[in-house]
């Protein structure tokens, strides 16, 4: 009996497709969870929302090359498989699926080749092929694993957004956003954040507070646009960062507004040459 309950609850590790679709042959309805890996609490939070509304849930970890419009930060970008495994058995994660490229990109059709002139904005300006990348690689696992429901973190506004588009509009499954999850001294988690030295953790830490503050109190001023612009400069000094943008955007069409109601405060940032993104 004890042999048998071990059996049941044992999480399946799947290297390619032909373990994939043998496990997945019977399961109808599937929460999946995409992952790059170097798993945290913000991962986890995901996987409690998917194992909640989901019967069987499935993670994968992929590194996902086609999204790097950087070698270097696809070469540096934090691996740590056997501490990821152990997390997620843990957790009890049903499936975990580690393939390598060759088996996500089985087809050399792609979903897109580029994004719309309207969704080149934000992190698609500053990282050319980036969403397309993501966008290619969230068909080709959609594709592959048939979930009925995919898991995204808010901490990737943009990348949430532009998947719920796409991937809703082609296949039979719903998108769910879960919220951004924050260390002690507001930083939001981040694969990236093993990266940084302390002393940058620590200047992340106060930007963030700066912002959440910034965000609270922006409803004071006339000139939205402009007290925006202003803080953008201020931080650029203060903080001795290079920011790519800081743009208060509608949240649902992510178009530029100047009325809180509604509205995302997002950043994209570089600290000791790793690049940073939140939205408030
Ligand atoms: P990544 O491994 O960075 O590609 O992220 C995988 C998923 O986890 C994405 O949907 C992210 O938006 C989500 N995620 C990453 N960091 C956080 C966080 N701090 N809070 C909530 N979700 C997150």
């Amino acid at each position: 009996m004890f042999y048998l309950l071990t059996q049941i609850i044992q999480m399946k590790i799947l290297y390619n497709n032909n373990d994939l679709n043998e496990a997945l042959n019977n399961v109808s309805k599937i929460g999946f969870v995409p992952t790059m890996g170097s798993l945290h609490k913000g991962h986890v939070s995901l996987i409690k929302k998917a194992k909640r509304e989901s019967g069987k849930i499935i993670v994968s970890i992929f590194v996902n090359r086609t999204q790097f419009n950087n070698k270097e930060d696809f070469i540096k970008y934090p691996r740590n498989n056997a501490k990821d495994l152990s997390l997620l058995e843990k957790f009890k994660v049903n499936y975990v699926y580690i393939p390598k490229k060759e088996q996500v990109f089985t087809s050399s059709k792609k979903l897109i080749k580029t994004l719309k002139t309207k969704d080149k904005i934000l992190c698609a300006k500053y990282r050319k092929g980036h969403f397309e990348g993501v966008l290619n690689v969230m068909d080709r696992l959609t594709d592959l694993i048939k979930p009925n429901k995919i898991f995204m973190g808010e901490k990737d506004f943009q990348q949430l957004f532009l998947v719920k588009k796409y991937i809703e509009k082609k296949y039979k499954c719903k998108i769910i956003s879960c919220k951004t999850i924050r260390n002690k001294n507001k930083l939001a988690l981040s694969s990236r954040n093993l990266r940084l030295s302390r002393k940058s953790l620590k200047k992340a830490e106060e930007i963030s507070k700066d912002l959440i503050f910034f965000k609270n109190n922006l409803n004071r001023f006339k000139d939205v646009k402009e007290k925006i612009m202003i803080k953008k400069n201020q931080m650029s000094k203060l903080y001795n960062i290079k920011i790519e943008y800081l743009e208060l955007r509608n949240k649902k069409d992510l178009k530029i507004i100047n009325k809180i109601k509604n509205s995302k405060l997002f950043i994209a940032y570089y600290l000791d040459k790793i690049r940073l993104i939140d939205n408030f």
